[in-house]
């Protein structure tokens, strides 16, 4: 990787390298990564706070005086401690599941900034959120609507539902995270959002309060953003000449906003305003916008130490105390994520860097120039904090990593270390066995 384009990582990343030398390094929001490693163990994922908060404030000036609001979308890094420190600021959240309400309410985000989507809520769900009085509930299907309305109707204040609708627009990112062309399982087709948008108003406890879209993870264009605001719009007026919608507030334009990861260009928010602003001003509806990757995936650095090195078939490993289990994207997506070594010691040299899971698609980074490092040296994966613990698992029973929060030259524990003893509370060894009362 070219210098300069290290340079905008490490800037995004909010991470500066001190001169080699005693105390040479990497720091992190004024904290040495060693410092942290030392502290806390390793694999840890570190989420720098000043960074995640000053996303956010770029994203919230881009759309100026237009009333706006940013939803973070939690799936991407569910952390109590970083959804705290963005609702502080204003940020609402928006939510897949029960559990990340559960997650969001924990934090401290106010009920009435929360949206949830989600293509299989169930019952149980729908009704946590109803209860909770989140601000919308984006249904997905005709069919969600009836069974919305039925748990609408225990209530006492209609609810307010968002119509997702699918806009069949095709982004250019990878096949597994692209959500918004037809065909797929995602939103309401445009050719029933009519009949969705007839069947809320008429129902006693529904509301249509308003009209979203998402169109996929990672996207670097404007093009489909231009495209689905047209689309909603479409679908605004069309609703609107039908005599309904006079109780829509709000277009939801879902997240998606691509970052470097590499030599990406990222997706500029000034740019992604200039493009959408002007368009749904006329509307007179308040902007949404549900941004995960985008708010977290640079503030992150999964910290890991190499076990050791190893030659084989003419390839050199560099094999790491993080694996696929702890950030899952290199190996589910090919994504790339950029490995530095904490300290610059000597030339460097080819090297595969791979983690310990017994799977050959264990591979952090091919074929990355690094330092030979030595058993229990430090390395910071980056842009690590979107879909990173929030996809970690414990396959080849691995406790999951530590988080820590970094700023202002401050370092905190957010979420100890899973222990090998959390892997297997509440099993039983042997359930068939009979019972006291079965004898
Ligand atoms: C995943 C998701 C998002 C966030 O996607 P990012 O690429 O992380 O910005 C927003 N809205 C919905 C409905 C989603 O499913």
């Amino acid at each position: 990787m070219a210098p300069a384009e290290e340079q905008a990582l490490f800037a995004d990343a909010g991470l500066v390298r001190l001169p080699e030398g005693a105390h040479g390094g990497l720091m992190v929001a004024g904290v040495p990564l060693a410092a942290i490693a030392d502290r806390f163990g390793t694999p840890t994922f570190v989420y720098n706070l000043d960074v995640v908060v000053a996303r956010y404030h770029a994203l919230d000036q881009a759309f100026g005086d237009l009333p706006h609001r940013i939803c973070y979308a939690v799936k991407a890094n569910g952390s109590l401690a970083v959804m705290q420190a963005l609702a502080r600021e204003g940020a609402g959240a928006d939510l897949v599941s029960g559990g990340e309400l559960a997650r969001a309410l924990a934090a401290g985000v106010p009920p009435a900034r929360l949206v949830m989507s989600g293509v299989g809520k169930t019952a149980p769900e729908l009704r946590d959120a109803v209860r909770a009085g989140v601000g919308f509930i984006h249904v997905e299907s005709i069919e969600e609507i009836e069974a919305l309305g039925a748990i609408a109707a225990e209530g006492e204040r209609p609810v307010a539902v968002g119509i997702r609708v699918n806009p069949d627009v095709t982004a250019d990112t990878h096949p597994a995270i692209a959500t918004g062309h037809a065909g797929i399982k995602f939103g309401v087709p445009a050719d029933q959002v009519l009949d969705a948008a007839r069947r809320i108003g008429a129902h006693p406890s529904l509301r249509l309060a308003s009209l979203g879209v998402h169109l996929g993870s990672q996207l670097l264009d404007l093009a489909p953003y231009r495209e689905g605001v047209q689309r909603l719009l479409d679908v605004l007026h069309a609703i609107r000449r039908a005599g309904m919608g006079d109780d829509l507030v709000a277009l939801d334009l879902g997240g998606g906003f691509g970052i470097r990861y590499g030599n990406e260009s990222p997706l500029d928010p000034a740019a992604l305003a200039a493009a959408v602003v002007p368009l749904v001003r006329p509307t007179g509806l308040t902007l949404y916008v549900e941004p995960g990757r985008f708010l977290v995936g640079p503030a992150g650095i999964l910290l890991a130490r190499v076990v050791h090195r190893k030659h084989a078939g003419g390839k050199d490993f560099t094999i790491l105390d993080a694996g696929m289990n702890d950030l899952a994207r290199p190996s589910l997506y090919g994504a790339y994520h950029h490995i530095v070594s904490d300290r610059e010691h000597g030339p460097l040299a080819r090297t595969d860097v791979v983690g310990p899971v017994c799977e050959t698609g264990d591979l952090l980074g091919r074929d990355r120039m690094l330092p030979r490092l030595g058993p229990g040296a430090l390395v910071a994966i980056l842009g690590a904090g979107a879909y990173g613990f929030s996809m970690a698992s414990n396959y080849n029973s691995r406790p999951r990593p530590a988080e820590v929060v970094v700023a202002g030259g401050r370092m905190g524990l957010a979420h100890p270390r899973e222990t090998v003893q959390d892997l297997f509370r509440g099993e039983s060894p042997a359930p068939l066995a009979p019972t006291p009362e079965d004898v």
